[in-house]
């Protein structure tokens, strides 16, 4: 079985585009694991038999925080994951130690965190440069945290959205490493994963995908979803 998470971000538009969309897939016979990620307001509306996961959580529980939404909050609308860490929030700010909160929260609460590190802009960054940026990632990330309970999602930034993917035996050393050096159970690859490379990176020791662009076309995830 593997896991299939998909990241619809900022997208789609409008609620009927979502609902069709979720409809869609939905209607889609798998034994993997399915996620999916809509934009908050859509989450608590739409109806799936897979499960639903948040695109992010709040590091606070409960207080002015203005604009937040809590674990606790999003664990009564059926959320049973949360996309942690996401490059597109540590650009804009996020860090380490917010998001360590952020885990800690999400496990209080009894929703699966799926922990999003990567790191480089160009295609050709070094590898031990990589895994050394990783490393002080998840040490931070995951203090004081059982890494078992933890989904890692290793995600290369600049293969993020840009239709040029990790080669798959890159994405599996990397896996392995995290999987070695952390006790991290179940680790994904994502960044610009697609129906025509998905079944190059499930053939390596790696648990599964996180799927933005291609998570909005329900014929292309569909495809992905039935790998068997
Ligand atoms: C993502 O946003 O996590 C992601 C992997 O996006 P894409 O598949 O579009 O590269």
């Amino acid at each position: 079985m593997k896991i299939f998470i998909a990241n619809w971000k900022l997208h789609p538009l409008k609620f009927k585009d979502a609902s069709a969309l979720c409809a869609k897939i939905s209607g889609i016979k798998t034994k993997n694991k399915v996620v999916l990620c809509p934009p908050l307001p859509y989450l608590p509306l739409l109806k799936t038999k897979f499960e639903l996961g948040a695109q992010n959580i709040s590091a606070e529980k409960e207080g002015a925080f203005t604009g937040e939404v809590s674990a606790a909050m999003l664990k009564q609308f059926k959320v049973k994951y949360a996309i942690i860490g996401h490059s597109e929030r540590r650009e804009l700010g996020e860090t380490d130690f917010e998001i360590n909160k952020k885990i800690a929260q999400a496990l209080e609460n009894k929703i699966v965190p799926v922990l999003c590190v990567g790191f480089g802009i160009q295609k050709d960054e070094a590898e031990e440069e990589v895994l050394g940026h990783l490393k002080r990632q998840l040490q931070e990330d995951l203090q004081g945290i059982d890494p078992k309970k933890v989904l890692v999602a290793y995600e290369p930034v600049w293969a993020i959205g840009t239709g040029k993917p990790a080669t798959p035996e890159h994405a599996e050393r990397v896996a392995m490493f995290i999987r070695i050096q952390f006790k991290v159970s179940k680790i994904l690859y994502g960044g610009s994963s697609n129906a025509e490379n998905f079944r190059e990176f499930l053939e390596r020791q790696i648990d599964g995908l996180l799927v933005g662009g291609a998570s909005l076309d329900p014929k292309q995830f569909g495809e992905m979803i039935q790998s068997k």
